[in-house]
């Protein structure tokens, strides 16, 4: 048996942020992050809808990015002494992750974190309150999918959490708030967006239900992104939909080693923090072609090439268009082709690269990458990433 999950109810359209009004309920609190919903006037507006509706309005302002361990347990505080019976998120990744961890202390205050992260193995929500993820990033997805990270910057770990119970109830995709990004966060965003919708595809997990979600993301992914990076606000709408279509589709079929690479690779260098979608698009020409080794795998990319019009005379052929286009789209969106070109230094890569590359094949991400990987494999693919070389593994 399996399972597809995904939120009760979804609005979208520009304006869909009023559907807040129609709610039902005693007490909302609102979380945000660091400051653009409210200057660009989505909080105020939240909460006059919610008042609107009849409720009662907190807020829990100020989640930072990768939100710690620290926040969660101060929000669930708030939430402890306000008794909402909704809770509203509202931004980037950063504060909806923040919240469903919240939600969970929240409702059982003794359990740990150290419970939560054994994979679908939450307590069952819904005992307090209901929850709405609101989001103002088309990448993520977070306003559809079962999982958070949060981090612990005392021991250094960040905590995946997964479970079909954080999976929020309402999701409100109004386009209006991706309008407020920034180019370069619409290239990274957008590029994870597609990450998570080709990951999704060649999953070991993948379904007949998250397939035709994957390849229409990837299709629209495809189609809008340029035009979205440089600013055309009518290519913001159908991308802020197929980040979530991509959303939906990794929730359920799960992701692969693009992204196991990017979350030990993003914090890793003293040269600084590499944007989880940056790292991500770098990785994913490589891994493809690591991938497609394995004869299934390279089917499934060849579908994905199929379905986008592309030509070849073979499955190989069809998936280094694929690989191609994807390198073109890094270069048309100011991504950098490799780690050096992003600024990595050598000696400290070459320092820590087999200690990367055994995390990152413990990272809960590669257990449903289309191809089995070793330490060895990992650092080897890891190398190609940083000095551009060809996988001939
Ligand atoms: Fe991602």
């Amino acid at each position: 048996m399996a399972r597809f999950t995904i939120p009760r109810d979804l609005y979208y359209g520009k304006g869909s942020l009023e559907t807040l009004k129609t709610l039902q309920g005693e007490r909302a609190i609102v979380v945000v992050g660091g400051g653009s919903m409210k200057r660009f006037g989505f909080l105020d507006q939240a909460v006059g809808y919610l008042k609107e509706a009849g409720m009662e309005v907190r807020l829990f302002e100020n989640v930072e990015p990768d939100p710690s361990v620290e926040t969660v347990m101060r929000g669930a505080q708030a939430m402890r002494e306000f008794e909402p019976d909704w809770i509203v998120s509202m931004g980037g990744g950063s504060p909806i992750d923040a919240a469903k961890a919240m939600w969970a202390f929240y409702e059982y205050p003794e359990t740990t974190f150290e419970q939560l992260i054994t994979p679908f193995n939450f307590p069952t929500l819904r005992q307090k309150a209901k929850f709405v993820a609101i989001p103002s990033t088309s990448g993520t997805a977070t306003e559809v999918t079962a999982f958070s990270v949060i981090t612990d910057y005392q021991k250094g770990i960040k905590y995946p959490l997964a479970d079909f119970n954080i999976t929020p109830d309402i999701a409100i995709v109004d386009p209006a708030l991706a309008e407020t990004m920034p180019p370069k966060l619409t290239a990274h965003t957008g590029m994870d967006a597609l990450t998570h919708a080709i990951e999704a595809y060649v999953s070991t997990m993948h379904s007949p239900f998250t397939d035709p979600l994957a390849l229409r993301a990837i299709q629209m992914v495809f189609e809008y992104l340029p035009a979205s990076f440089a600013g055309d606000m009518s290519a913001r709408e159908p991308m802020h939909y197929a980040q979530c279509l991509a959303g939906m589709a990794f929730s359920n079929a799960l992701l692969g080693i693009v992204h196991s690479m990017a979350h030990k690779t993003g914090a890793a260098f003293s040269t600084g923090h590499i944007p989880h979608g940056c790292a991500n698009a770098i990785y994913l020409p490589y891994v493809i072609r690591y991938n497609a080794k394995d004869d299934a795998a390279r089917a499934r990319y060849a579908e994905i090439a199929r379905f986008l019009g592309m030509q070849g005379a073979s499955d190989e052929e069809l998936t280094e268009a694929l690989c191609k286009q994807i390198e073109a789209y890094d270069a048309k969106l100011d991504i950098p082709a490799t780690l050096k070109a992003f600024g990595v230094e050598e000696k400290e890569f070459e320092e820590k690269v087999d200690a990367i590359a055994a995390l990152a094949v413990g990272d809960a991400c590669t257990g449903s990458n289309p191809r089995a990987i070793t330490p060895a494999e990992m650092a080897r693919l890891l190398r190609c990433t940083y000095y551009g070389t060809k996988v001939d593994f």
